[in-house]
């Protein structure tokens, strides 16, 4: 997930049941591991001293009243002398408490903090284990997106999904809610009849007859990793493990995207090692989600905007896919490691993606990236810690930690260690990194001592040539930043070359380009083009009409710059449907700065209800 949600593009990125045997062996063997210490400054929980593990929920999904409402029964082992159980809560009505034996817990509610909410304490006798808390979500809970029907792609059933990411499960679940505190789940999920449920567990693939699902995770998770989906939904196999979930309007549509889906596991899995979630499957929400997507374990979240018809932005599954080891099994500590989950991810991406589909391609990935954190330095400032791979998010909203420093520095940090070290050093490295440590939380202090004593060892000159502290505890980027040769882009700048020095869009050589080429020659035009060369290109390569989101972005964005009028009625369809912060905040900004605000303000007032609240505050702030 994740950004402020705004300035990212990711993760923010969730069944039947596989062989499990050994794989389960593992987890269960961790379980009275006790919890890592760490500094989480994003929640109120005594997690650390009740060790959390296990939560069966039993609660009904209510689309006329936008309301989850039911039970949350915690299974605890407080430590000795521990006599109040804390949980997170944002806003949730706590009805009543009780204990294993049906009675009453006394429980009072602290001060409601506008970030990170309220703090829910309940008294606890000696030896008690249990506690069922039955609660109400609030209108407005930020985990929930309530869709009406015409906000669907079918257009009759209502849908709802939860973004968890980073600290929303606490508006749906009272819950210890930091990602270094894991535990197992199992649910009751009743929905209205006709529409299926599914969560970040192990899902069902077809609608019960009563609108009652039951769900099971045995694998410990963090809060922000609870995720629930409902919604005229079907499902369709790709291979044993793995397969796609869509509205039926788009099921085929999304079928034929990820055929290849089984395969991306298996190329994951020889880089990275066995992939511990025995399934995984992708549900594509309506057009509303607001990331690209949210790697939800067993069931990644992902946005259709990447349903181009030719698989060039699928680079993204393999980012949802890639959390599966770094993120998901080994969890960054707090929201101030979050570079751990993101950085790792892109790193990983980027090796799934030049697996296949060859090194030159991935370069541009990383060309492309390296322009995002620069940008991502300006926006900061040079020296602001915020530059750092460590953050300090203390009394700060964690969605702060989403921006590519996170995601495209800390990703540049491992190309450089394994430039330094070699690939078949680095690949060991990690595969042993996430089998040491996987199910467990990691802090950016730990990793580094790990990557001493695993990796670098003794070896002063890799250690000379990576200089690991000026990259985690320094600003923007060091001097020793990794180059990729990139010779498709070279062959792009020889074309905007002669498109600026007159040679027709028609007589470009651009056969062969991918969506990135495309991408790269938007940013190495002039930012303002003029209505004869936007007309020029409209006509060679006719993108208002686009169906691919990336290139219909970035030509948007042109468009705005250039007052091509001819775009405006696609530009404005595609901002009435489409609710994915990385493109509404670029497009709506440029109208402001180019003195387009009463457009901007036109098109916000029908789109504003297709987007998420978090994308609504976001956009509400651009727009005041
Ligand atoms: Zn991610």
């Amino acid at each position: 997930m994740k950004k402020s949600i705004l300035a990212t593009c990711l993760c923010m990125g969730l069944f039947t049941f596989g062989c499990q045997s050994n794989k389960e062996k593992e987890n269960t063997d961790k379980d009275n591991s006790a919890p890592i210490e760490n500094k989480d400054s994003h929640s109120k929980s005594n997690a650390l001293e009740i060790n959390p593990q296990h939560v069966s929920l039993n609660l009904e999904v209510d689309f006329d009243k936008k309301q989850i409402a039911g039970s949350a029964k915690w299974l605890l082992k407080p430590n000795e002398n521990t006599d109040k159980a804390v949980f997170d809560t944002y806003q949730l009505e706590i009805d009543s408490i009780l204990y294993a034996d049906g009675n009453k817990a006394e429980f009072k509610i602290g001060s409601h903090d506008p970030i990170l909410g309220a703090a829910l304490e309940v008294e606890l006798k000696k030896d008690t284990e249990e506690l069922t808390i039955y609660y109400k979500t609030s209108d407005d809970a930020t985990a929930l997106l309530w869709l009406t029907p015409e906000q669907t792609f079918g257009k009759e059933a209502p849908y709802l999904f939860t973004q968890g990411e980073p600290i929303y499960t606490r508006t749906w679940i009272p819950s210890p809610d930091g990602p270094g505190y894991r535990f197992t789940y199992d649910a009751t999920i009743k929905v209205p009849e006709g529409l299926l449920a599914l969560m970040s567990a192990e899902n069902p693939q077809e609608k019960s007859k009563n609108g009652v699902y039951e769900f099971k995770m045995e694998q410990k998770i963090p809060a922000y990793l609870m995720a629930l989906a409902v919604g005229d939904i079907a499902f369709k196999t790709v291979d044993d493990r793995t397969g796609v979930y869509a509205e039926p309007a788009i099921l085929d549509k999304a079928y034929n995207e990820l055929d290849g889906l089984g395969e991306m596991v298996h190329t994951t899995e020889n880089l990275y090692g066995e992939y511990k979630w025995d399934r995984f499957d992708v549900l594509f929400l309506p057009s509303g989600f607001p990331m690209g997507g949210m790697e939800n374990p067993r069931l990644t979240f992902a946005t259709p905007t990447i349903l181009a018809g030719d698989k060039s932005l699928l680079n993204l599954i393999a980012h949802e896919l890639a959390h599966s080891w770094s993120g998901n099994l080994v969890t960054g500590a707090s929201w101030d490691d979050i570079w751990l989950n993101e950085g790792f991810t892109v790193y990983i991406e980027r090796r799934v993606t030049e697996a296949e589909h060859g090194a030159d391609y991935a370069a541009m990935l990383w060309d492309l990236a390296e322009k995002k954190v620069d940008a991502a330095i300006e926006t900061a400032g040079e020296n602001s810690k915020d530059t750092w791979l460590k953050l300090d998010l203390k009394n700060r909203d964690p969605e702060n930690a989403f921006t590519r420093i996170a995601y495209d520095k800390g990703a540049a940090l491992l190309l450089l260690i394994e430039q330094t070290v070699g690939r078949e050093n680095m690949d060991n490295f990690l595969v042993k990194y996430f089998k040491d440590h996987a199910f467990e939380s990691m802090d950016t202090e730990r990793f580094l001592t790990y990557l001493d004593e695993n990796l670098l060892n003794d070896n002063e000159e890799w250690k000379e040539a990576i200089r690991v502290e000026d990259w985690v505890y320094g600003p923007a980027k060091p001097s020793n930043y990794p180059k990729v040769k990139n010779t498709r882009f070279e062959q792009v700048s020889t074309q905007v070359d002669a498109f600026k020095n007159g040679t027709s869009a028609a007589d470009l050589k651009t056969e062969k380009w991918s969506t990135y080429e495309w991408l790269f020659f938007f940013e190495e035009l002039p930012s303002k083009l003029t209505l004869e060369q936007m007309e020029d290109l409209d006509k060679a390569y006719k993108l208002t009409q686009t169906g691919n989101s990336e290139i219909a972005n970035a030509w948007f964005l042109h468009s705005i710059k250039a007052e091509y009028e001819t775009a405006y009625p696609q530009m404005k369809e595609f901002l009435y449907v489409t609710g994915r912060a990385k493109f509404l905040s670029p497009l709506y900004s440029e109208m402001i700065k180019t003195g387009k605000s009463e457009m901007a303000k036109e098109i916000y007032k029908i789109a504003r209800p297709n987007y998420h609240p978090i994308v609504q505050r976001g956009i509400d702030g651009i727009l005041k």
